[in-house]
């Protein structure tokens, strides 16, 4: 118990740690492009900062160790099965850069189809969290339930773990996909012009955000915004300055938020009313999604009068 607590304790000063040189460039970023209204920004935020700092350290104490124990679990059966698409010799034989560059590619055409999988009834209410925080900032990067970290640490691990990409390209993908998805959640009117075409804009992340209007259902990608734009999700006008956060009636601090699947789970095995006149009217209804009162098809993601 002494040794856990302990080791929780150094993992948790060493991820703040590496939290404080990109929180200074993002404060310097911030003050440079919006000036005195980064600070007003920054100050109405400070009560989703603190939920969202909450659950990055419950998530580091609690959920990391246990994630990293199965990503290393679904890493040896993958190895010892021989389900390694591409071998260790054939990736020698390619540059580190084309390495890096593919891992990235990959990486996010896998997380693009695991995000909107994360938008279906069944895994809304956990990524939903994500979604609730109405002022974003950076910090809503690190704001995620447990069950959201599961889903994306195992597809997109096992997935890229299936191609046999090495260690190493792993560990630059996954630290490229963590920064980089930090500062895409920032408070910039930034959509890129032209390079928009190819790379994610803070814009663009804040259209995913939007509550209620024309977009929610689009932008799904981390890095490549051309996944959204071959799969007819891309939806950027312009700078974003409408209302964010989720319909849902989510409890107000982190702990209203760890609990809100678990609601949700309650509230559709006692059978929402809602559900239930659903499946009177069609029996084949999507009930699911009528009792949680959100979530999106796959195959259509949320239009709302979109043009794409
Ligand atoms: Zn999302
Ligand atoms: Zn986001």
């Amino acid at each position: 118990m002494t040794e856990f607590v302990t080791l929780s304790w150094s993992a948790l000063v060493s991820h703040a740690r590496d939290l404080l040189i990109p929180a200074l460039i993002f404060a310097a970023i911030a003050l440079v492009a919006r000036g005195a209204a980064a600070l007003r920004t920054a100050r109405a935020a400070a009560p989703e900062v603190r939920t969202n700092l909450i659950l990055f350290a419950f998530d580091v104490v609690a959920v990391t160790p246990l994630l990293a124990m199965a990503l290393a679990a679904s890493g040896a059966l993958i190895q010892s099965a021989g389900l390694r698409l591409i071998s260790a010799e054939q990736w020698a034989a390619l540059p580190a850069w084309a390495i890096v560059f593919i891992a990235l590619f990959a990486g996010d055409f896998i997380a693009y189809w695991r995000h909107r999988l994360e938008h279906t009834a069944l895994l809304w209410p956990a990524h939903a969290i994500h979604h609730s925080d109405e002022a974003m900032t950076w910090t809503t990067g690190l704001r995620f339930h447990p069950f959201n970290r599961v889903t994306t640490a195992l597809i997109d691990t096992t997935f890229l773990a299936l191609l046999g990409l090495p260690l190493w390209a792993l560990i630059a993908n996954n630290l490229v996909r963590h920064y980089y998805g930090l500062f895409i959640h920032m408070d910039l009117p930034w959509t890129y012009g032209p390079l928009g075409r190819v790379f994610v804009s803070p814009a663009m992340h804040r259209w995913h955000h939007i509550r209620d209007a024309d977009g929610a259902g689009a932008n799904f990608a981390t890095v490549f915004s051309v996944f959204d734009q071959a799969f007819g999700t891309h939806y950027v006008p312009g700078p974003c300055d409408v209302p964010l956060g989720v319909r849902d009636e989510i409890g107000r601090g982190a702990v209203g938020q760890l609990l809100w699947p678990f609601k949700v789970i309650w509230r559709y095995l006692y059978r929402h009313p809602g559900a239930r006149a659903a499946r009177a009217r069609d029996p084949g209804a999507n009930v699911t999604s009528v009792a949680l009162g959100s979530g999106f098809d796959l195959r259509s993601p949320r239009k709302d009068g979109v043009e794409r």
